[in-house]
C-alpha cells in the first residue's frame, strides 16, 4: 500500500481538498491500514460524486482505482466478478462484444463497481430494472477489524442492505458479482418528443413507461409563463432483430470524438442570457427534428456528457451544485411547477436539467434514495449567498413535498434535512465500520 498526499475534489469542484491523505490499494487480499479510531478511512474511486461523500479532510481517503481485476466473466449467463474499482467503462469494453449490458447504468460510465455499490446508482431504466444494487448476486465487505464479509441477498443480508447505498462508510468493498442483461448489439432505437409543459410531460412519460426501457427528459429551467414545464423527451430500446432490419445504423458512432474541456469558464458566463438562449435553441432544434425513431449507438444515449472530458471546467474555479431531488407522485406535479417557477424568476436557471419518473420497485439499501417519484437534477454555477438562497427554497419545496435530496449529488443539505429524508439512518448507524468516516457524514452528523 503505498502512502502519499496529493489533491482530491469530487465532481462539483465546489469541495477540494489540498493535500489529502491518501493510500493506494494495490490488492483486494491486503489488510486495510492499522491506526487508531480516531484516523477516519474513506474510499474514493473515480470521484464523480458531486459533493462531499467521496471526500475525507484531515483523515485518510483509500484510492481504490488499482482494485480493476476482472476475476471471473460466465459469457453464457452474463455473470461478471470484479474488483470494486473496474469502471462501468472498462466493463461494457469487455461485456459488449459477448452480448450483455450493465442492468443500471447512471448518465457517466466512468464510476467504478465500488462507487455504483455505495449510492445504490440508479439509470434511466428505473421503472423496469430498480438500482444497481438490485443486480448483485454477491460482494465482499472487508471490515478494519479485519473480517471479510460476504454478503448477498441470502448471507449477511442486514451488511448487504446497508453497504447498499451505503456511502462508503460500512467497510471496503473489495469485489462483487454483477447479473447483467442480454442484449443484440450497441444499438438503441431512440425517440425523442418536445412536450410543452408538466402536464404532456408527465401525459408522455406514463404511456412510455409501459413501452420502453429507457426514459428519460430534459427540461428548459427558465421557461416560464405558457412555456412552464417545456422540454425534450427521450424514450429507447435496445434494438432488436427488426430494428436493426429496418431502421438504418449510423456509420459513425456519435460519441467517437472525445474531447477536452480546454479550461475553467468565469462563473459569470451561466447567466440568464446564455442559459436562456442555449435552451431556447435546443428546445428549437428537437422540434425541428422529429419525433421519427431513429437507431443511435449506446454511447451518446446514455452517456452525452462523457463526449467532453472535464466538462466540470465549464463552470469555472469556483465549482458548481448539483441538486438532485425526488418528490412523491402525488405532489410531483404542483411541487415540480413551484420549484420551476422559482428558478425561473431568479434567472439561475440550469443548462442541464433532467427529469424522470422513478417506478415503484422498492429500493434494497437502508440509505438508498430512489423511491416512488419523479426525479429532478439541475446542474447551478456557484454564484455564492443568492444560489445558496435559491437551493434553500428548492429544500423547503422537497420537505412540504415530503421528498428527498440525493446525496451523491449534494455539497450543502442540513442534519435535519438528511435525518428527514432518509428516515432509517439510525438503523444505518449500527453497521457502520468504527474507523470509516466522511466528509459528507461528519456535516450531516454533527449539524
Ligand atoms: C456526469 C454524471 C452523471 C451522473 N449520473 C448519475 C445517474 O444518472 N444516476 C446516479 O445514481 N448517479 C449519477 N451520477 C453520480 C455517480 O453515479 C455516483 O456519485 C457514483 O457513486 C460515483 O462513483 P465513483 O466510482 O466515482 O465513486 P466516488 O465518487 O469516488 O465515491 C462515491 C462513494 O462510493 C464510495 N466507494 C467507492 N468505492 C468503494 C468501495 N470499493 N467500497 C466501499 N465504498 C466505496 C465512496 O466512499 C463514496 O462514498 C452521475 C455523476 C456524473 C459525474
Amino acid at each position: 500500500m503505498t502512502e502519499a498526499s496529493r489533491n482530491l475534489s469530487s465532481w462539483g469542484r465546489f469541495h477540494k481538498v489540498s493535500a489529502a491523505r491518501v493510500k493506494t490499494l494495490e490488492w483486494r487480499y491486503q489488510q486495510l491500514p492499522s491506526g487508531s479510531l480516531t484516523e477516519k478511512l474513506l474510499p474514493y474511486a473515480l470521484g464523480r460524486s458531486y459533493g462531499d461523500s467521496c471526500l475525507n479532510s484531515s483523515h485518510t481517503h483509500l484510492l481504490t482505482q488499482h482494485l480493476d481485476r476482472v476475476l471471473s466473466f460466465d459469457r453464457l449467463r452474463g455473470i461478471l466478478r470484479c474488483e470494486a474499482g473496474l469502471s462501468l467503462a472498462a466493463i461494457l469494453e469487455l461485456v459488449l462484444p459477448e452480448g450483455w449490458f450493465l442492468p443500471v447504468s447512471p448518465g457517466t460510465k466512468w464510476v467504478s463497481v465500488g462507487g455504483a455499490i455505495a449510492n445504490d446508482v440508479h439509470g434511466k431504466n428505473h421503472h423496469r430494472a430498480g438500482n444497481f444494487g438490485h443486480h448483485l448476486r454477491e460482494f465482499e465487505l472487508l471490515r478494519s477489524d479485519g473480517q471479510r464479509l460476504a454478503c448477498s441477498p441470502t448471507s449477511n443480508r442486514d451488511y448487504f442492505s446497508a453497504t447498499i447505498g451505503g456511502l462508503g462508510l460500512t467497510g471496503l468493498i473489495t469485489w462483487a458479482e454483477i447479473q447483467l442483461q442480454p442484449v443484440l448489439g450497441p444499438w438503441i432505437r431512440q425517440q425523442t418528443l418536445c412536450f410543452a409543459n408538466l402536464e404532456e410531460f408527465f401525459t408522455l412519460s406514463r404511456q412510455s413507461l409501459t413501452h420502453y426501457a429507457y426514459t428519460v427528459a430534459w427540461i428548459d429551467s427558465l421557461a416560464h409563463g405558457k412555456n412552464l414545464g417545456r422540454g425534450v423527451f427521450f424514450q429507447g430500446n435496445h434494438g432488436n432483430k427488426e430494428d436493426l432490419a429496418q431502421l438504418t445504423i449510423p456509420r459513425k458512432k456519435l460519441a467517437t470524438a472525445v474531447r477536452t474541456f480546454p479550461c475553467d469558464l468565469p462563473s459569470w458566463a451561466f447567466n440568464r442570457f446564455s442559459v436562456g438562449l442555449f435552451n431556447q435553441a435546443y428546445y428549437r432544434r428537437q422540434k425541428m427534428r422529429g419525433s421519427a425513431p431513429t437507431l443511435v449507438h449506446y454511447e451518446p444515449f446514455f452517456y452525452p456528457l462523457d463526449a467532453v472530458h472535464h466538462w466540470n471546467r465549464m463552470y469555472g474555479g469556483k465549482g458548481f451544485f448539483q441538486y438532485q431531488c425526488v418528490l412523491p407522485f402525488a405532489e410531483g406535479h404542483q411541487a415540480l411547477g413551484e420549484m420551476l417557477r422559482v428558478i425561473a424568476q431568479s434567472g439561475m436557471g440550469s443548462f442541464l436539467a433532467v427529469l424522470k419518473e422513478f417506478g415503484e420497485i422498492p429500493s434494497l439499501g437502508l440509505l438508498s434514495f430512489p423511491r416512488p417519484g419523479v426525479t429532478l437534477a439541475l446542474d447551478f454555477a456557484n454564484r455564492g449567498a443568492p444560489l445558496l438562497a435559491l437551493l434553500d427554497r428548492l429544500d423547503a419545496i422537497t420537505r412540504a413535498a415530503g421528498g428527498s435530496v440525493y446525496p451523491a449529488k449534494d455539497a450543502r443539505m442540513s442534519g435535519e434535512d438528511f435525518r428527514c429524508y432518509f428516515p432509517r439512518w439510525e438503523e444505518f448507524l449500527a453497521y457502520i465500520d468504527p474507523r470509516f468516516s466522511s466528509d459528507f457524514w461528519r456535516r450531516v452528523m454533527e449539524k
